[in-house]
């Protein structure tokens, strides 16, 4: 009898990569800490610790706006901050297959450097693999961050009442890599970049935030029913103020995607409580990579998980994680 085989399906981080993640690896590696599914684990240790470890096989490994490098530090660097956390360290592995340029090698550590000092973390440990293949450069890294005694940031701490505030424009990401693979000529460039000066203005002026997730794959509507299923809590947005570039409003059209389902490698959303609503859109405006913020709707009431979207003309849908297949090695 034939085995089933992994399909691209697998790796969309819609519902196929959630069953992937339940039957195989959290079935075997179960334990206290990994359950959760956060974005990054809070872990005891000499104070709280927070560890998270990240794959990247984007292709091309240079695009508009970014690379694989500066990929591979925004994306780990941004699930520590997620939690709360300061990124400290990070450990990478570079699996090279053979063939591939040295000169390409070369930007892409190089892209890591300086992205590792805009956030201020150090690489501290790495190993290298070279495999048979085509010319192609996988990065994986993982992350440590120290994450301050009186925060508590987690999925399921949205309540009734929280605002949920979007850092900037959907979908930039998703759309700078499909368009370079398609050869659609267009100036669209990915948001890879990391999210510290959000999350430590926020911290700092005490705003009371109950959670944060950076949207990446599956795209802002994923996250948002993720969250709601975490919190037990229905969330109801407004369509037309989910923020979108006009390039990539257009770039859409064209194609027929929903911005609502494409990935970022820049923006996060935050849960904050009502009373603090205001103080945080103007906070997180005024950091770096946040000027795009906008408040998008708000925690309603309690329930299994619902995400509703109110459109301007009063209708209302129900949305779902990302089905099929998305866009595979975006990430
Ligand atoms: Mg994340």
């Amino acid at each position: 009898m034939e085995d089933d085989k992994i399909l691209m399906v697998h790796g969309s981080g819609g519902s196929a990569t959630g069953e992937l993640i339940d039957k195989i690896f959290d079935k075997e590696f179960s334990n206290k800490t990994l359950d959760q599914m956060e974005d990054s684990a809070v872990v005891e240790g000499a104070g709280r610790i927070a560890m998270t470890t990240d794959s990247f096989v984007v292709t091309p490994a240079e695009f508009r706006g970014g690379d694989i490098g500066r990929l591979c530090v925004c994306g780990t660097v941004n699930d520590l901050l997620m939690r709360g956390a300061t990124p400290k360290y990070l450990t990478c592995g570079f699996i090279l297959e053979e063939g591939l340029s040295i000169d390409l090698l070369k930007r892409v550590v190089h892209s890591m450097a300086e992205t590792a000092r805009e956030a201020g973390v150090e690489i501290v440990a790495g190993d290298t693999k070279v495999v048979n293949g085509h010319g192609e450069i996988y990065i994986n890294t993982a992350g440590v961050g120290f994450v301050p005694d009186d925060v508590e940031i987690s999925a399921g701490r949205a309540e009734v009442g929280d605002a949920i505030i979007v850092s900037g424009t959907m979908g930039d990401h998703h759309a700078a890599i499909l368009s370079e693979r398609m050869e659609i000529e267009t100036d669209i460039e990915s948001d890879n970049a990391p999210l510290g000066d959000i999350v430590r203005n926020l911290l700092e002026n005490k705003i009371k935030v109950h959670t944060l997730r950076d949207i990446t794959r599956g795209g802002l509507g994923t996250v948002l029913k993720e969250l709601s299923e975490s919190a037990k809590k229905t969330f109801t947005i407004e369509d037309e103020l989910i923020p979108v570039s006009p390039k990539v409003r257009d770039f859409c059209g064209l194609l027929g995607l929903d911005p609502m389902y494409m990935g970022n490698e820049g923006k996060l959303v935050a849960f904050v409580a009502a009373e603090d609503e205001e103080r945080a859109l103007e906070i997180i405006r005024n950091s770096k990579y946040g000027s795009g913020a906008v408040i998008i709707g708000h925690v309603t009431e309690d329930s299994d998980g619902r995400l509703i979207a109110r459109t301007a003309i009063g209708g209302e849908r129900e949305l779902d994680v990302l089905q099929g297949e998305g866009l595979p090695r975006i990430c």
